[in-house]
């Protein structure tokens, strides 16, 4: 039951990004939907949901759109344009 609903979670936050372009206040909502069910079942986080939001303002990121995705020193840190807060990525080899 967890892991259908984490694969469901994972499926909006795809749907809030394919969204942003055109309409971003649905987007924000959308994304906040889905990370308020991740927050109700209690299950292992998934990754998209991770990377997406900023660990600062909460906000949703998306890169070229809310964020800047720069590469430095073998990690990738996502800058969100909403409070200027980095969010660091551990690289994966
Ligand atoms: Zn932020």
């Amino acid at each position: 039951m967890k892991t259908k609903i984490v694969e469901e979670v994972a499926e909006l936050v795809s749907c809030a990004a394919d969204l942003y372009e055109r309409f971003p206040e649905i987007s924000a909502k959308v994304f906040e939907t889905s990370w308020r069910i991740a927050l109700a079942v209690n299950a292992k986080t998934p990754k998209i949901l991770k990377l997406t939001t900023c660990r600062y303002c909460h906000s949703f990121l998306t890169p070229g759109g809310s964020a800047r995705v720069r590469l430095v020193d073998g990690s990738v840190i996502w800058y969100c344009l909403k409070c200027s807060g980095k969010n660091r990525v551990r690289r994966y080899a």
